[in-house]
Formats: structure tokens, sequence, C-alpha cells
């Protein structure tokens, strides 16, 4: 249960948080060397999601091969495990209404050459292979890519002070 001082808060937002959305973003190992980090987190936060967990990383190659499982029989695949356990990567998990396809949005096309300006591929990336930045592509894989990036112990339910001003 939300951890919020009785009284404070509004019980109606409290309980509107229950069973929201919640999708696995990650800053790939470039962007965490090239020091993109504060601004990659910045435009989720900005936006008004709410995040519920956060931790730098260094993937396991059995973790990376489970997280993209789907993708094992493509040509680029070998090479992805390589990229992705390269170096330290952050996780997120955020929360919210809508989340999953609005940070899809906030990251753009697959191919940062396609992605369009104001993106965070669009922006800040030029390959396919170096796109910085993931973002879960279902509520459900949200959740399960929530699940296989943190325990449970990892993720702080809670109550934002702006919550009363994103939401009427
Ligand atoms: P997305 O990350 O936008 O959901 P996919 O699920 O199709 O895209 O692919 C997962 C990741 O695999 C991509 O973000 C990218 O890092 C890598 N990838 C996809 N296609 C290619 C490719 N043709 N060459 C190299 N890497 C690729």
């Amino acid at each position: 249960a939300r951890k919020v001082k009785p009284g404070v808060f509004l019980p109606h937002l409290v309980a509107a948080m229950e069973g929201v959305e919640e999708t696995y973003v990650m800053i790939k190992p470039d962007g965490v060397q090239r020091g993109l980090i504060g601004e990659i987190i910045s435009r989720f936060e900005k936006k008004g999601f709410l995040l519920k967990g956060l931790k730098l990383f260094q993937c396991p190659k059995e973790l990376a091969e489970e997280h993209y499982k789907d993708l094992k029989d493509k040509s680029f695949y070998p090479k992805l495990i390589d990229y992705i356990t390269s170096g330290p990567v952050v996780c997120m998990a955020w929360e919210g209404d809508g989340v999953v396809a609005s940070a899809r949005k906030l990251i753009g096309a697959t191919n940062p050459l396609q992605a369009e300006p104001g993106t965070i591929r669009g922006d800040l990336a030029v390959q396919t292979g170096r796109n910085v930045v993931h973002g879960s592509d279902s509520p459900d894989n949200g959740h399960r890519e929530v699940a296989l990036w943190f325990k449970e112990g990892e993720l702080c339910h809670w109550l934002p002070a702006q919550a009363l001003w994103l939401k009427e």
C-alpha cells in the first residue's frame, strides 16, 4: 500500500493510483557513457510521470537475453546483447495513466535518423544500434519488464507533492 500522511492527500487520488500503468525505461550504456543520464531522466520527470524505481546497474548477460528474448532470431541479436552488457545502464520504472505509449513518444522511433526532433532519440542519437534508451512497448511488457529488472523492495509506492497539480 502507498505510504502517505493521513489527512494531507486526497484519498481519491491515492485510490486512483492503485493498479495504474507502469513502464520500464532504461538508459543504455551509450547514454550513460555520453553523460546523458540527467537529460534523459529530466524529460520523463518534467512530463509529470511518477518515478517508482531507479538504479545504475551492470546488466548480466542472462538478464539481457531474457529481456530481449523476442529478438533472439534477429541477425543483430548477438551485437545487441554485447551492447546492453558493455557498461552500466540506468534502470527506471515510471508510472502514470498512458505512460507506456507516452514514454514511447518521448523516446521516438527505433532508428534515430527517423525519430522526430524533440524526441530523445531524435535529439540525441544517430544509429539504431546506439539509440540511447529503451521503453516497454505495451502495458503487459511494462509490468513484465519492471518485474524483471527490479525486486519489489527496490520500488517505492509513493505520492509526490505535485500529484494534486497534475490531475484534476
Ligand atoms: P525499440 O527499442 O524501439 O522497441 P526493437 O524492439 O525493434 O525497438 O529493438 C530493440 C533494440 O534492438 C533497439 O532499440 C536497438 O537497440 C536494437 N536494434 C533493433 N534493430 C536493430 C538493427 N537493425 N541493428 C542494430 N540494432 C538494432
